[in-house]
């Protein structure tokens, strides 16, 4: 029997998130800068490279697989590798095949996606106004997304809302997009924005609005019951008692999420992060290309990986500076 990859601080690593591309329809402003240079092609790994390289993690007992980017449904023939996927599901050797997204084309592959297997779906989403939509995004509009999130609830998935905390920039909207997701039964999680990437003329500091604030905001208004659910992820959930409906925090930088991180992170081009928040990574693309008839190089390299997974990460907002700050782009290693 193959053994499960523990890494050194005896957390059994069950979770892997996928980028399969670094571009993206929409340039966010705390995401991206309007100019991007994205990856030359030869660069990403194929489908065919993603397939072998997903199939060894769940054969090392990997059992949930998030697809992102970038966003990952702009990537040619993506539902190829959905497929593909789907047969792990069949076998029982995943549990889970989920993706994030910024919507904007899950109208034309809502329905593939369910028939593939997937049953959840989170969709970012800052703010319910267009004109700010199209500011946040640069490049989205409203309408388009909220017309995929139909599509995605029409064909049966269960929806999750992701939405970045803006200081300036959503604090007005806190009660409309709770409501709006409880009328809509959907689940909603905040994030607090991370120093990750350049992003132009951009100011982290200027963007950060603390999740403890808004939380307090929050509880003025509804009850709020503390869920004791660990998903082994950087989340902390509430139930809104007037609505049932979840809501999620994710704060890695007022908490420390670490000590039950049971995830890591694969870029497009193969190189695997231990922990969002720290520079040290793995190539698993030259075991992966040299070796094309055996995967036991590959399950050796992954292992090697997994054995200097960091304890946890160093971002930092105290004394107005930025800490821990990271080069890499979300879009880059995935959110
Ligand atoms: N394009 C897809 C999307 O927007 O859902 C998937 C990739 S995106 C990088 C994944 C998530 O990361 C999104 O929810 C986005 O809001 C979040 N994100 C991007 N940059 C971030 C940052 N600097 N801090 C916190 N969250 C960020
Ligand atoms: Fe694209 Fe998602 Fe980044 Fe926005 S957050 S620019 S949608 S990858």
């Amino acid at each position: 029997m193959t053994m499960q990859l523990i890494d050194p601080f005896q957390r059994a690593i069950s979770y892997l998130r996928v980028s399969v591309t670094d571009r993206c329809d929409f340039r966010c402003v705390y995401c991206m800068s309007e100019n991007m240079t994205f990856l030359p092609k030869k660069e990403l790994l194929t489908l065919e490279e993603l397939d072998r390289l997903c199939t060894t993690f769940i054969r090392l007992g990997v059992k949930k697989l998030r697809i992102t980017g970038g966003e990952p449904l702009v990537r040619r023939n993506i539902m190829m590798f959905f497929n593909a996927m789907s047969r792990h599901l069949d076998s029982g050797g995943l549990e889970e095949l989920t993706l994030t997204t910024n919507g904007s084309q899950l109208r034309r592959f809502a329905l593939d996606l369910y028939k593939a297997g997937v049953r959840r779906i989170n969709v970012s989403l800052d703010t319910l106004d267009e004109n700010k939509f199209s500011n946040i995004t640069r490049w989205g509009r409203l309408p388009q997304v909220l017309k995929g999130i139909d599509a995605a609830q029409d064909a049966g998935h269960r929806i999750k809302i992701n939405t970045v905390a803006l200081k300036g920039f959503n604090e007005d909207e806190l009660l409309k997009l709770a409501e709006w997701c409880a009328s809509r039964d959907m689940d909603l999680t905040f994030i607090e924005v991370m120093p990750m990437g350049d992003i132009g003329n951009e100011n982290r500091l200027d963007q950060y609005w603390n999740l403890s604030d808004l939380r307090s905001r929050l509880s003025e208004h509804y009850t709020l019951t503390d869920l004791l659910m660990n998903t082994g992820g950087p989340a902390r959930y509430v139930r809104m008692e007037e609505t049932g409906q979840k809501i999620g925090f994710i704060t890695p930088l007022t908490h420390n999420f670490c000590e039950s991180c049971n995830r890591v992170r694969l870029t497009c081009t193969g190189e695997l992060y231990m922990c969002l928040g720290q520079e040290g990574m793995a190539d698993m693309r030259a075991p992966l290309r040299d070796n094309p008839d055996s995967d036991s190089v590959l399950e050796k390299a992954i292992r090697n990986a997994i054995a200097r997974k960091p304890r946890g990460h160093d971002f930092d907002y105290s004394r107005n500076a930025i800490g821990g700050r990271i080069s890499r782009h979300m879009s880059h290693t995935g959110g």
